[in-house]
C-alpha cells in the first residue's frame, strides 16, 4: 500500500472504492488501460475545487517568491497573473484536452485543467465560471490585506511551500504536504494551510496536527535550517488561513491532541489495510465498499469506472 496521507484518509471515509481507484489503481505511466484511465479520471475537478487549486498555484508561483525576494506584494500583479492562468486553464478544460491522445499532464505546465462536468457531458454554467473568478479575486484580495501574516513571513529565514514530507509513526509510513512551512531564527517553525472554503471543518485541526507530526518526524531536508530540527510537535506554530472569509485561526495543540492524531492514523491505516486484503491478497474494484451518499457519486471522477463496471 502507498504511504498513508490525511487526504487519502478523508477520501477513504467518503468512499473506499473512490479512494482505491485514486490511490492504488491510478498510475500515469502504466501500460494497463485501466490504470491509465483511472489516472486520467483522477485529474478531473469540479469548478469549485479548481478555483481553490488556482489560488494555491498563484500563491506558490507569485506570492511566496515575491516575499522571498524581499519585494512588495502588489495585488494587481497577483490578479493579472491569476486571470491569465484562469483563462488558459479554462480554455484547456472546456476543450477537454485531457482526452487528447498520449496526453502527458506533466508537460502541460500551468495550462492544465480537467473538468468533471465536461468529461461527463454536462454543461458548465457561465454563472459558475463567473462565481469561480469572483472567489479567486476575493481570496487573493484578502491574502494581500493580511499584513501581519505577510510581515511574519517576511521575517522568516526560510519559506518552503508545497514540500512533501515522509515519515514513519508507530510503524505506519505516512506522507503530508503542508501548503507552506516558514522557519525562523528565534522561534519554532510555522505551518500554514490556505483554505478557499466558505464553510469550516473540524478536520482542519487534525490536518494541521498531522503536518506538525510530519515535520518533527521526517528526516530533515537539506534546506531545513539546522537549529530548527530540535522542536517538539507541540511547539510548532499552526495557522489555518481562510482566504474567502478573511480569517486566521491559530492552533495550540497539547500532547493529548497528538495522541488523538496518532490513534486516528493507526485506525485509518488499519481500515484501509483490511479493506484491500482480499482472500488472495488482492481485491477486484467491484468488491470494494461504496458510499451510500448519492451526492458523493455526483462529485466522483470515477463514475464511469464504477457504475458501468458494477
Ligand atoms: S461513483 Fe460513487 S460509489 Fe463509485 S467510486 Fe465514486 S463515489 Fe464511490
Amino acid at each position: 500500500m502507498s504511504a498513508w496521507s490525511f487526504s487519502g484518509s478523508r477520501l477513504f471515509r467518503k468512499c473506499p472504492r473512490q479512494w482505491y481507484l485514486k490511490t492504488i489503481i491510478a498510475e500515469p505511466r502504466s501500460k494497463d488501460p485501466i490504470r491509465r484511465e483511472a489516472y486520467l479520471l483522477s485529474k478531473l475537478q469540479t469548478i469549485y475545487s479548481w478555483r481553490g487549486s488556482l489560488v494555491d498555484w498563484v500563491i506558490l508561483m507569485r506570492y511566496i517568491p515575491t516575499i522571498k525576494r524581499g519585494q512588495r506584494v502588489v495585488l494587481g500583479d497577483l490578479l493579472k497573473y491569476a486571470r491569465e492562468i484562469f483563462n488558459r486553464q479554462l480554455e484547456f478544460g472546456l476543450a477537454n484536452r485531457l482526452r487528447e491522445p498520449g496526453m502527458k499532464v506533466t508537460e502541460t505546465g500551468d495550462a492544465f485543467a480537467a473538468f468533471l462536468d465536461v468529461e461527463y457531458g454536462d454543461d458548465i454554467a457561465k454563472s459558475d465560471i463567473e462565481a469561480a473568478w469572483e472567489d479567486v479575486k476575493i481570496a487573493l484580495t484578502n491574502l494581500v490585506s493580511m499584513k501581519d501574516l505577510q510581515a511574519k513571513l517576511e521575517s522568516a529565514i526560510q519559506l518552503i511551500p508545497q514540500r512533501s514530507l515522509t515519515f514513519t509513526l508507530d510503524g505506519i509510513k505516512a506522507t503530508g504536504q503542508p501548503d507552506l512551512m516558514a522557519f525562523f531564527a528565534d522561534q519554532p517553525p510555522l505551518i500554514v494551510d490556505w483554505k478557499v472554503h466558505t464553510y469550516a471543518s473540524s478536520d482542519y485541526r487534525l490536518q494541521l496536527a498531522l503536518y506538525a507530526l510530519a515535520l518533527t518526524n521526517c528526516r530533515p531536508h537539506s534546506d531545513f535550517p539546522k537549529e530548527q530540527i530540535s522542536y517538539q510537535e507541540t511547539e510548532i506554530q499552526l495557522l489555518e488561513v481562510q482566504l474567502l472569509t478573511n480569517e486566521l485561526r491559530k492552533y495550540h495543540l497539547a500532547s493529548e491532541d497528538f495522541d488523538t492524531v496518532s490513534d486516528y492514523m493507526a485506525r485509518s491505516a488499519l481500515n484501509m489495510e483490511m479493506t484491500i486484503q482480499g482472500e488472495d491478497g488482492d481485491i477486484a474494484i467491484d468488491d470494494l465498499p461504496v458510499t451510500l451518499n448519492d451526492e458523493e457519486c455526483q462529485r466522483c471522477p470515477f463514475r464511469s469506472m464504477c457504475w458501468f463496471r458494477g
